[in-house]
């Protein structure tokens, strides 16, 4: 069922405090993949809410480097592309670019073109929304070449860092666990 699901994922979630630096609870979410049973729950989990939507989804873009876990296998079930978006200077050929800010600095993601249509219908996913500057630069950078975010989609939401405000379609945001 979807209880025992969302419980076998939640067991495999571990919280390290002071990581990477003081005073930051960073959640690993690996070892779910280093457990089948929660590996196959987390995949059919999505799987069952992206079937349950009124919009057919053309195809999973996800973002470096944990939405490259998963996002693949979301595609593949759902025979549809996946492609990345990575951060700048990986990836060769044409190129869209955003810069986005960062708590200290900014930083660029990039995804190729010329691979869907325009008006391609877009599931994009991540491990997890902190303050959403990186799924909202995604969200952009997926705009800038005419595809459709349809739905955004994370394992976990952290609250309290106003990362939902930073969402554009936050009526399309699907989140499978939230810690505050
Ligand atoms: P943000 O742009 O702040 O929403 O965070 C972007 C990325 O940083 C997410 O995709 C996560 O992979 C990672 N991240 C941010 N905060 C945490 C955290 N507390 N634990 C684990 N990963 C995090």
């Amino acid at each position: 069922s979807e209880n025992e699901n969302l419980e076998l994922i939640r067991a495999s979630l571990k919280t390290c405090p002071d990581f990477p630096k003081n005073g930051i609870t960073f959640i690993d979410i690996l070892g779910i993949f280093s457990n089948p049973a929660a590996h196959r729950a987390l995949i059919d989990l999505i799987l069952t809410r992206i079937r349950k939507l009124d919009t057919k989804i053309d195809a999973v873009v996800g973002l470096e480097a944990r939405g490259f876990i998963f996002g693949p296998q979301i595609a593949l079930e759902l025979q549809i592309p996946f492609l990345p978006i990575r951060k700048h200077g990986k990836l060769p050929g044409k190129l869209v670019t955003i810069d986005y800010v960062l708590e200290y600095g900014t930083d660029t993601i990039e995804m190729q073109v010329d691979i869907l249509k325009s008006g391609a219908k877009i599931l994009l996913v991540d491990d997890i929304l902190a303050t959403g500057g990186t799924l909202g630069a995604a969200q952009k950078l997926c705009a800038k070449l005419d595809y459709n975010v349809v739905e955004t989609l994370v394992i976990i939401e952290l609250l309290g860092l106003g990362g939902r405000e930073k969402l554009a379609n936050v009526d399309h945001f699907t989140t499978l666990f939230q810690y505050s």
